[in-house]
């Protein structure tokens, strides 16, 4: 007989969860998991291997525990005058969060962002013992300075995550929206940045907002805009006291030799690692563009993705697409679908299979 979940003296808390499962089907055009489609560019790849080889030659050591030379090389990334002590790492954002967690949640503590957004901060946060709540957003999923105070000031949370711009609908957040969260509680809130880079170039980042304010944290990662997933680097910006606390919790070298040389080395490229943005972002949007040309709405996006209203049945338009070799997503939300910006060819394969299905409700 097979063992099943509930046969395992599993935490109470832990029962009827399921994990995180976005489909990894092995389709042409996988445009689902907001990953960035173009590869490392070659020259870049090259200088990475060298510095991956170099690493190797001493992995029979433990590595540097504190990744000295790669916090300092996201602290030139970001700017802003942050320096080392400022930044913190891991193996993709979602561990940097889930360090946060474990030093800022726990059980009998409370974590808190507005519905919809990233599907991990509750599982993350369950993951630690701690009870999640779900805020509300407008109907074009903006949340105003007002609303997010008014929510925030009624929840009391230890830890408030802010997704901006947001996962999975690619709304952007305005700073005000950001410090009126801030003032509004006295717990840590995170100003999640995963898609910054995607939006337009004269957007403020969060991290303008950390001087003064030492339980502000913004974190990021290197799986989008640099191309990177596979890599899993994820980091963030927040005040030393702050990286005192994730020490706290952190394993004993977290983050692999191999992990922190190849990071390290793709960042002193970061400018050619940046280079598939723009192009990126017009084929995000090409595909809001084309989308309503078909008769879908398309939410206005400052990630490198788009999620689109008006699908009259999202289950049978995602699987119909799935036949035709391409991977979408299909986020729950009713009436809506999320697809990647991709490359050129793969937008077109995108935009041309939806076109060849027939239009919206
Ligand atoms: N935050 C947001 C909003 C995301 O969409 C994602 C990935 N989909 C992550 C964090 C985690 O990214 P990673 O762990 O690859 O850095």
């Amino acid at each position: 007989m097979t063992t099943r979940l509930d046969d395992l003296p599993l935490r109470d808390d832990l029962r009827g969860m399921k994990p995180y499962g976005a489909p990894q089907a092995a389709l042409p055009v996988a445009l689902n998991v907001n990953e960035n489609t173009h590869p490392v560019p070659d020259d870049v790849a090259g200088d990475i291997l060298d510095a991956v080889a170099r690493a190797l030659r001493d992995v029979n050591r433990y590595p540097d525990r504190e990744f000295t030379a790669l916090r300092e090389a996201f602290a030139d990334y970001l700017g802003e005058g942050l320096t080392r002590e400022q930044i913190w790492a891991g193996n993709g954002s979602n561990e940097v969060l889930q360090h946060l967690l474990q030093a800022f949640a726990g059980p009998g503590r409370t974590a808190f962002s507005f519905d919809p957004t990233y599907s991990m901060y509750p599982l993350l946060t369950r993951g630690t013992g701690a009870r999640w709540v779900s805020g509300v957003r407008s109907h074009d999923y903006t949340v105003s300075p007002a609303s997010a105070a008014e929510q925030i000031s009624e929840v009391r949370p230890d830890v408030t995550f802010l997704c901006a711009p947001n996962n999975p609908t690619g709304t952007p957040m305005s700073l005000d929206v950001i410090e009126a969260a801030y003032d509004a509680t006295e717990g840590i809130v995170i100003v999640d940045e995963a898609y910054q880079e995607f939006a337009p170039h004269d957007a403020p980042s969060a991290v303008s907002l950390l001087p003064g304010r030492e339980r502000l944290v913004v974190s990021r990662t290197m799986s989008k805009a640099f191309a990177f997933a596979g890599a899993r680097v994820g980091y963030l910006a927040a005040d030393p006291a702050l990286i005192d606390a994730l020490r706290l919790v952190r394993l004993p070298y977290h983050l692999s030799a191999l992990t922190q040389a190849a990071a390290t080395a793709a960042l002193g490229h970061a400018d050619t690692m940046l280079g598939m943005v723009d192009e990126i972002v017009s084929q995000r949007d090409r595909i809001s563009a084309t989308v309503e040309a078909l008769g879908y709405q398309a939410h206005e996006s400052w990630t490198n993705f788009v999620l689109f209203g008006g699908v009259a049945d999202p289950a049978a338009t995602w699987q119909a697409l799935y036949d035709r070799g391409v991977l979408i997503r299909d986020i729950g939300i009713p009436h809506h679908l999320r697809v990647t910006a991709g490359t050129a060819d793969e937008t077109t394969a995108f935009l041309d299979a939806l076109a060849s299905i027939g239009s919206g409700s």
